[in-house]
């Protein structure tokens, strides 16, 4: 929690300070509550949510009859993580199932974070004694299999990687089938990210499905988006979960951002819960996303 807090510093000097500075107020009157709506929407959560969760609270304050500051700011907190629906299972789909690996396919707009994420989570594993075969189907940009091939170096796992510019299918299938062969626990499916092209995309990211699903089902695909993009970033990542049936959200660079409040609005508008979350650059900055904690470390 102090380490989330300390890599949250940024959000909570807009959410914290700015709902800190309202609720020391002897009295919540109208304009009160404006500001705190303020707060939440500045800090990304989305105009829908904020309504809710102000509405939420309003009446929590009424019927309750709360007076003092601390009270306010813990019924806030509730009503945050409340929104963030605490009872959503996490967990990541690690495997392996029935002697099979799992197979996670990681998705999402160029410069999301996606090769960065798969490493980490590949570290992650490995760590928690699980096997990882990585596969390199982000054949476009030119650096991405170098980059996972490092990361696979670094974190001991083996990195399946195609011809530059080749079919990511074909990547996808040798990298599950490697991981069948070998046995390993789970196949990590790094993609390509081309936004400029929507049909292209559809087209490239269901093929490389399809070809994943001859050897059994994708058993995670996990959605990476970049935080400091905020509203804008979560339109383009509709797209995604048109062609993916999208499991689990990976929200990455949330130590950048000031606007820690997307997470409520990324999982609200997606439907889709966010289970882990990017807080650096490194390999040990990636934490698994845990709605109190992250509300805690949000208000400060
Ligand atoms: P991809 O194109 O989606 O594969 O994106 P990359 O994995 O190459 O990441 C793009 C950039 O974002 C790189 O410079 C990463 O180091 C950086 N990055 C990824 N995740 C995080 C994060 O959680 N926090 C910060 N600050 N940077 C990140």
């Amino acid at each position: 929690l102090v380490r989330l807090r300390a890599r949250l510093a940024r959000s909570q000097s807009v959410l914290g300070r700015g709902l800190l500075a309202v609720l020391s107020r002897d009295h919540l009157d109208d304009e009160a509550w404006e500001e705190i709506e303020d707060s939440l929407i500045t800090a990304d959560v989305g105009v829908e949510a904020t309504q809710v969760i102000v509405e939420r609270l309003r009446e929590r304050v009424r019927v309750l009859g709360t007076r003092t500051v601390a009270e306010v700011r813990q019924q806030l907190a509730e009503e945050l993580i409340e929104a963030l629906e605490p009872g959503l299972d996490r967990t990541l789909k690690a495997g392996p199932f029935e002697g099979r690996p799992a197979v996670v396919l990681v998705v999402g707009v160029n410069g999301a974070g996606k090769t960065t994420t798969c490493g980490k989570i590949a570290r992650v594993l490995v760590a928690d004694g699980h096997t990882v075969v990585l596969g390199a189907a982000d054949t476009f940009r030119a650096a991405a299999s170098e980059q996972l091939a490092t990361w696979g170096e670094r974190v001991g796992a083996e990195t399946v990687r195609g011809p530059e510019g080749g079919d990511p299918a074909s990547v996808a299938f040798d990298a599950v089938k490697r991981g069948i062969d070998t046995g390993v626990h789970t196949v990590l499916i790094d993609t390509a990210g081309r936004l400029q092209n929507k049909v292209g995309l559809m087209d490239e990211l269901g093929k490389v499905k399809r070809v994943v699903e001859k050897h059994g089902p994708v058993d995670e695909a996990l959605l990476i988006l970049d935080a400091t993009t905020g509203q804008n970033g979560l339109e383009q990542a509709r797209v995604f979960t048109e062609v993916v049936d999208v499991t689990g959200v990976v929200l990455t660079k949330l130590d950048g951002t000031a606007k820690g409040g997307i997470v409520i609005a990324v999982q609200r508008k997606l439907g889709i819960p966010v289970k882990l979350v990017g807080l650096g650059e490194g390999p040990d900055d990636l934490a698994p996303f845990e709605p109190k904690a992250f509300v805690e470390a949000l208000l400060g």
